[in-house]
């Protein structure tokens, strides 16, 4: 129940970090979001989250349910009930189920967040494989790399816990020091910083950290592989890697050797542009100033050939035994609590394979696997199938994807398209139904969304506005 004054707890879901909130109310508005000192977080967030209050009190804000009146596009709408909106959707799934097959319908989404959950259970109760998901660019390729290569997820080890704080810390295309997104929280990094003694920043441009690093690796975007590969080269050439480890624990070691020979530092040095000298020295600090933990960035994922170039960053883990040892990277898992992948996998996934699953086979991985959508615009924008009616929740392919303009086409030659949203966002201008959407602020719901070792409450601030629904 949201309150008109006073101090309301809760948990932040701009992203998927679920940063601990302390919201401030005076006479039914909220003055001020701050951090919860006493959350995981500690009274810290960033300021996406911050602006969160501007978000949910901007004017523009959907407030009923509206029908296409014009042609597609063209911005013309009538106001109708959510009665009649939802009967409106469950007969357009009805329909193309029963002429199409469930293919013919693609459920989407934003990034992970909290309604994943629904969206799959939505998806497996309708029989469609075809969830969409940026997820090609976003946290997608570093789970699947993760997964294939050390069967878990891999974290910085920046709490202590183990006794040990991290001596040498890569920061790779990623600023944590700003964020606390993907189970990482940007105040544990801060504080293992201060315990550092060698600081690595590999980013083309400068950012906060840049100041402070001891070595900057000024890159050539789109050549981080090319980087790992040399590191790769020089660590296993001197021979600085840890016997044991590799023995132990890694697989396909002499083919790796093989492949980073040509990587030497000066062949690498004219692919990124970094001097050799500077890419020779951040291997042998890696490798013999242990422990380390590298960040690595969504960047990372958003260029081409993302899936190598993490496997070649996660070698330059394994082959230094910077893996499961107090102060290096941790191999974790979340622990099932039940409450968000339960609810999507009681419903049996079909068998059928999402579009795009024979080119991207890594996005088709059960239980949540993916289609790949800049497939599925590209062939509605060449006027093929199989879908043919998509539903959005909480995205904006017009502007999120690549290739707007295919994008654009593909929506166009959609034959149904509904598109929940807090805004009429360009994508959402397309539509043939448009829903308005409660803020995180004005939603009661449970947290359990990333890895933080964490369920967290999130209670409502606020009453949504209109007939926004939570
Ligand atoms: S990092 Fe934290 S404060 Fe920032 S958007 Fe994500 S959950 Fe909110």
């Amino acid at each position: 129940m949201a309150s008109s004054s006073g101090i309301i707890n809760t948990v932040c879901k701009a992203c998927h970090g679920g940063c601990g909130v302390l919201a401030t109310m005076e006479r039914g508005m909220i003055t001020r979001l701050q951090g919860n000192p006493a959350s995981l977080t500690r009274g810290t967030m960033c300021a996406k989250g911050l602006a969160s209050v501007w978000e949910a009190y901007h004017p523009k804000r959907l407030k009923y349910p509206l029908l296409r009146k014009g042609g597609r596009g063209e911005g013309r709408w009538t106001r109708i009930g959510w009665e009649d909106a939802l009967s409106l959707i469950a007969d357009k799934v009805g329909d193309y189920r029963a002429r199409y097959g469930p293919s013919s319908i693609a459920i989407c989404q934003g990034t992970g967040r909290g309604y994943n959950r629904y969206t799959f259970r939505l998806a497996r109760s309708i029989g469609t494989p075809n969830v969409g998901l940026p997820a090609h660019f976003c946290y997608g390729p570093k789970l699947a790399v993760f997964g294939m290569m050390v069967g878990g997820r891999l974290y910085g080890d920046y709490h202590g816990w183990g006794g040990v704080f991290p001596k040498t810390h890569i920061s790779w295309g990623k600023q944590l020091e700003i964020s606390n997104a993907d189970g990482e929280m940007a105040v544990w990094f801060l504080k293992a910083l201060k315990k550092a003694e060698n600081l690595i920043l590999v980013d083309p441009t400068a950012t906060r950290l840049s100041g402070r690093a001891d070595l900057w690796l000024q890159i050539r975007p789109g050549t981080d592989a090319a980087l790992a590969l040399g590191m790769l080269n020089v660590i296993i050439e001197e021979g600085l890697y840890d016997r044991e480890f590799v023995r132990s624990w890694t697989h396909g070691f002499e083919d790796l050797r093989e492949r980073v020979k040509e990587y030497t530092p000066q062949k690498v040095s004219d692919l990124t542009w970094i001097p050799a000298e500077k890419i020779a020295r951040a291997a042998r600090l890696l490798a013999t100033e242990k422990p380390g933990c590298i960040q690595m960035g969504q960047s990372l994922e958003a260029g081409n050939n993302s899936v190598q170039t993490l496997r070649a960053i996660v070698s330059l883990m394994a082959v230094t035994g910077n893996i499961e040892k107090p102060g290096s990277m941790v191999n974790w898992m979340p622990p099932p609590t039940g409450c968000m992948e339960d609810f999507a996998t009681e419903v049996p996934a079909p068998k059928e394979l999402p579009v795009g699953a024979e080119q991207f086979k890594l996005l088709a991985v059960p239980p949540f696997a993916m289609c790949h959508m800049p497939t599925v615009f590209g062939r509605l924008a060449e006027g093929k199938g199989p879908v043919r009616c998509m539903h959005i929740q909480g995205s904006n392919p017009l502007v999120a994807y690549e290739n707007t303009a295919v994008v654009k086409r593909g929506l166009m030659n959609l034959e149904f398209l509904s598109v929940v949203d807090l805004y009429m966002t360009p994508t959402a201008a397309y539509a043939d139904l448009v829903l308005p959407a409660a803020h995180w602020l004005e939603t009661d719901d449970i947290y359990d969304m990333h890895p933080r070792f964490m369920i967290g409450d999130v209670n409502k601030v606020v009453e949504q506005p209109g007939e926004a629904w939570p």
